[in-house]
């Protein structure tokens, strides 16, 4: 069965089809007609279901997507679904980054608690649809670490280790992160909906 990967993230798509055996997976370069769905929401769920709900009408399949973020506890959960766009520019690692790390600059390293969420959504050519999350809790250190991953990766310190996200290889970061906590969750709701 074919299912649509709401993104032309090449990792994202490799990580679900990790998770997802059995199923066919797809990304967004398969169908050039579906653009880009604006993140209009303000909830990661809203976003997440918005973008499955359109390519699941736009391909005629089953489609899954999925919002991230970093929220951070003395700003209240921010930059939370704003955080590919905290400078004012979409996608801008490093300025997000900046503008963060001069945000927190006063605040004590022991009050730096965060956590990266992610809503991962499955919705049905037919309408229905279901949208699950993960999180994955740590801290912010304020001087930038390591060079894998992606936007806060350098900043956050998961709990129970020393590392960033940044240090960690690829495959150590799957098995704890957010995204993989939402997709491997979201792995029984696709069987049990698409078997409905
Ligand atoms: P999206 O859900 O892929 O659009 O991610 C939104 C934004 O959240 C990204 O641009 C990053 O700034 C941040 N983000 C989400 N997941 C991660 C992660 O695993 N590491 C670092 N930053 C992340």
């Amino acid at each position: 069965m074919k299912i649509v990967l709401a993104t032309r993230n090449a990792g994202k798509i490799a990580e679900l089809r990790r998770i997802l055996s059995g199923f066919d997976i797809v990304g967004l370069e398969e169908f050039p007609s579906i653009g880009e769905v604006a993140e209009t929401g303000v909830t990661f769920e809203e976003n997440a279901l918005l973008k499955a709900h359109a390519v699941a009408k736009g391909s005629g399949l089953p489609a899954v997507a999925d919002d991230s973020g970093l929220c951070v506890d003395v700003l209240n959960g921010m930059p939370g679904v704003f955080s590919a766009r905290w400078s004012g520019r979409h996608g801008d690692d490093g300025a997000n980054l900046d503008l963060l790390l001069a945000q927190l600059s006063d605040v004590p390293a022991d009050r730096l608690t965060a956590y990266f969420t992610c809503a991962a959504a499955l919705a049905l050519p037919s309408g229905k649809s279901r949208v699950v999350e993960g999180v994955l809790p740590g801290r912010l250190v304020t001087t930038p670490r390591g060079s894998n991953g992606f936007g806060y990766d350098p900043i956050f310190v998961p709990d129970g280790d020393v590392r960033t996200t940044a240090e960690m290889s690829p495959d150590e970061k799957d098995a704890i992160s957010h995204r993989g906590r939402a997709f491997r969750a979201l792995a029984p709701v696709v069987r049990e909906l698409l078997a409905s």
